[in-house]
């Protein structure tokens, strides 16, 4: 029997970001950002191994902070939205 501790977010510890200055993907407020920080840290996303778990897990976890699978919060907001109209 395996009694390791379950750690839900395994994917994340592959993710191209971990060394990266958190600020980059975590800044104080999406307003106002020079062009270079969000393509910089978009660079990273799209390089990532993890990407697809990580903004899967964003999105349907309703993550709203932070810049998930090359997303920022405006644009996983409007992928949720999108997903409920053609749900129904
Ligand atoms: S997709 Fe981006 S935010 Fe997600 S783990 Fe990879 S580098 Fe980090």
């Amino acid at each position: 029997m395996n009694t390791a501790p379950i750690t839900p977010l395994r994917w994340a510890d592959r993710g191209a970001c971990l060394d990266s200055d958190p600020e980059l993907f975590f800044p104080f407020s999406w307003e106002g950002l020079p062009a270079w920080h969000l393509a910089l840290a978009r660079r990273i996303c799209q390089g990532c191994p993890v990407r697809v778990q990580c903004l899967t897990w964003a999105v349907e976890t309703g993550e709203a902070d932070g810049m998930w699978g090359g997303t920022t919060p405006d644009e996983r907001r409007r992928i949720r939205a999108t997903r409920e109209r053609r749900a129904g």
